[in-house]
C-alpha cells in the first residue's frame, strides 16, 4: 500500500534553509524562512514568554485535558487582543494547532456550511493556502492582487475580481502584513472591499499572522475590527506563532461570527466537532502562555513593548535598505520597500535575478524574490543593496 505513495515535491523554503546550512561562505545572509530574527540572527525567547513560562511551571497542577474548543482564558484573551470589544453574542472560537490549523479548520468549517463555495484567494499568497486548499479539494479561484509596476496592491483588479464573488463564497483575505508581498490595501481600500462583501454576500477568511509585525497592534487589526462589525459574518484565522514568538509550540485560533446567538451556537459546535475529528483536543501549553501574558498587566506590558521593539526593529531595517538603494541607484525605484508593511517584501526581482544574489553574494531569498526583512542587519543591508543593484532589478 504505501509503495503507492507518489513522492512529494520538497517544500521549497525548507529546501532553501538545507542549501544555506550547506553554503560555507562567510557573510552568506538568510532571507528566506519567516521567523523573526534580531540583529544576531536569533529567534528570541519573549522575556514576558519565559516568565509565564516559569509562573506555569510554578502552579500548574496537572495536565489533564483541556476542552474541544480549548480553555475559555485563551479564548477571551485572543477575541480582546482580534477584536476588542468582541460581541460574545455573536462569537464563536477555538484554539487551533497554530495560524495552519486555524485555516484548515476555518476552511472546513466553511465546507461544512456550505458544500458549493469557491474559496477566492490572492495571487500571490502564502503557498500554504492553496496547498490546503488543492489537498481539500476545494473549489478556489485566484483574484489578482500585486502590481509589479509599482510592488503595491493592485487594488482595482482586485475589487473587481471580488466583486464577481457570490453569496455564500469565501474571500480569503490577509488582515495585515501581506505574505509573500509586503503590500496591503490602505483604510479606504478596505472600506471598499467591506462594501464589496456587504454587495456579494460571500464570506471573508482573514488570515491574520502578523498583528503587531506592521504598524501596531491596533492599526494591524483595525481591518479586521472594520469588517467583523459591518458584516453579518466572518471567519478569522489568527496565529501566535509570531507576534508571541511561541512558533514551535502551535498557537492558533480559529473565530467565527454569526448573525446571533443561534448561529453562534451552531458555529461553536460544529467547530469543537472539527477539533474533535481532526485532533481532539488542540495543544494547551501556548495558549496558556499566551492568556498568562495578555492576563497579567505587567506581563502585557512587557510583552507590548518587546513586540514594538521588534516591530520597529524591522522598519528602521526597510527605510536603510530603501535609503541604500536610493544612493546607489540614483532613483527611488525601491521606496516601496519602506512602505511595505511586515516581516516580508517582494522585491519583483526575476528568477535569474535571485539565483544571480545567491552564486555571487550569498544572498539567500524566496525564488519569487520574497525576502525576510528580519533576516537582515545593519552590516547585512549594505550588502543585499549592492547585490540588487548588481544583479540589475
Ligand atoms: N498564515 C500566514 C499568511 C502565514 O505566513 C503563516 C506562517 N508562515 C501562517 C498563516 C501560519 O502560521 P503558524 O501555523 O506557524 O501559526
Amino acid at each position: 500500500m504505501l509503495g503507492n505513495l507518489k513522492p512529494q515535491a520538497p517544500d521549497k523554503i525548507l529546501s532553501l534553509m538545507a542549501e544555506y546550512k550547506a553554503d560555507t561562505r562567510q557573510g552568506k545572509v538568510d532571507l528566506g524562512v519567516g521567523v523573526y530574527k534580531d540583529p544576531e540572527g536569533v529567534t528570541p525567547i519573549m522575556r514576558a514568554v519565559k516568565k509565564a513560562e516559569q509562573r506555569i511551571l510554578e502552579t500548574q497542577n496537572t495536565k489533564a485535558y483541556t476542552g474541544l474548543a480549548g480553555t475559555q482564558e485563551y479564548r477571551d484573551a485572543m477575541a480582546g487582543l482580534v477584536l476588542e470589544n468582541a460581541p460574545a453574542d455573536r462569537l464563536a472560537s477555538v484554539a487551533t494547532v497554530g495560524g495552519t490549523g486555524a485555516v484548515r479548520q476555518g476552511l472546513e468549517l466553511v465546507r461544512m456550511a456550505n458544500p458549493d463555495a469557491v474559496v477566492h484567494v490572492s495571487d500571490p499568497t502564502w503557498p500554504n493556502h492553496l496547498s490546503i486548499l488543492k489537498f481539500m479539494g476545494q473549489a478556489f479561484v485566484e483574484y489578482p492582487y500585486f502590481d509589479n509596476a509599482t510592488r503595491g496592491v493592485d487594488f482595482d483588479a482586485m475589487l473587481a475580481a471580488i466583486g464577481k464573488a457570490k453569496k455564500g463564497d469565501v474571500v480569503l483575505l490577509h488582515g495585515c502584513c501581506h505574505n509573500p508581498t509586503g503590500a496591503n490595501p490602505d483604510a479606504g481600500q478596505w472600506d471598499d472591499i467591506a462594501a464589496s462583501l456587504e454587495k456579494t454576500g460571500a464570506v471573508p477568511l482573514i488570515d491574520l499572522a502578523y498583528q503587531g509585525f506592521g504598524d501596531g497592534l491596533d492599526a494591524d487589526a483595525a481591518a479586521t475590527r472594520m469588517l467583523a462589525s459591518r458584516l453579518p459574518e466572518v471567519l478569522i484565522a489568527a496565529s501566535c506563532s509570531k507576534n508571541f514568538g511561541v512558533y514551535r509550540e502551535r498557537t492558533g485560533i480559529l473565530m467565527a461570527l454569526g448573525e446571533g446567538s443561534e448561529a453562534r451556537d451552531l458555529t461553536q459546535g460544529a467547530m469543537a466537532y472539527l477539533n474533535r475529528q481532526n485532533y481532539s483536543f488542540p495543544p494547551d501549553h501556548g495558549a496558556r502562555i499566551v492568556s498568562t501574558i495578555l492576563d497579567d498587566a505587567e506581563l502585557r506590558q512587557d510583552w507590548k513593548t518587546e513586540l514594538e521593539e521588534m516591530r520597529r526593529t524591522m522598519l528602521d531595517l526597510r527605510k536603510q535598505l530603501a535609503e541604500e538603494l536610493r544612493n546607489l541607484g540614483g532613483n527611488d525605484n525601491f521606496d516601496f520597500i519602506e512602505h511595505h508593511r511586515g516581516m516580508f517584501s517582494r522585491l519583483g526581482a526575476t528568477a535569474e535575478q535571485v539565483a544571480k544574489m545567491k552564486e555571487d553574494s550569498g544572498i539567500y531569498m524566496v525564488g519569487d524574490s520574497r525576502l525576510n526583512i528580519a533576516g537582515l542587519n545593519n552590516d547585512s543591508v549594505p550588502v543585499l543593496a549592492r547585490a540588487i543593484v548588481e544583479a540589475g532589478v
